[in-house]
């Protein structure tokens, strides 16, 4: 398992974070034509959608990236993958995720970020890596654990917010 931990300071910096987070792991879901869950853990504000916009844009999509609250899930559909942006947080019984087909994410080609991954506490697959973004006024601490990114591929990114 590999882990680091940095602060990074603003927006602009987690929308970074987002992008350079996409540059690693499309192509690992890509090469592997597997699918990638990314938890996205931390409190309101955290910085979880902000993250996965800078995600999306890094992917190449030009439009509004719109939070999935009402909705749960949102797919950005590209040439050889999809992402699939989920926000949780309003889900009340788990079975809306049988009704959504939550399997079927699960085995494209896909990155699959995931807000509020407790509130489906068991119903879904282990992450692939887990982000916890927590909150302080101007900055966000970010701590990233992963199973498929070296810890080499994890230090740069810190290194690149020192
Ligand atoms: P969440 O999805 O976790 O509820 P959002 O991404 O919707 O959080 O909102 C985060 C808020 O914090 C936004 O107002 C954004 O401008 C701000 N923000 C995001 N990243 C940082 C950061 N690194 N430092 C300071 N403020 C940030
Ligand atoms: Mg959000």
């Amino acid at each position: 398992m590999s882990k680091t931990e940095f602060k990074i300071e603003g927006e602009e910096q987690t929308v970074r974070f987002g992008t350079l987070m996409s540059e690693l792991c499309v192509p690992y879901a890509v090469n592997n034509s597997k699918s990638v869950l990314i938890f996205l853990e931390g409190d309101l504000g955290a910085g979880k959608t902000t993250f996965s916009r800078g995600f999306i844009e890094g992917c190449g999509y030009k439009d509004i990236v719109r939070s999935p609250t009402y909705t749960l899930v949102e797919p950005y559909d590209f040439d050889t993958y999809s992402i699939y942006h989920f926000d949780l947080y309003r889900l009340l019984d788990p079975e809306e995720l049988e009704y959504m087909g939550i399997r079927d994410y699960f085995e494209r080609t896909s990155v699959c970020l995931i807000e509020w991954p407790d509130k489906a506490q068991g119903l879904l697959p282990e992450a692939d890596i887990r982000i916890a973004l927590s909150y302080s006024q101007n900055s966000r601490t970010v701590v990233i654990e992963s199973s498929v990114l070296a810890q080499d591929e994890l230090d740069r990114i810190a290194t690149f917010f020192c």
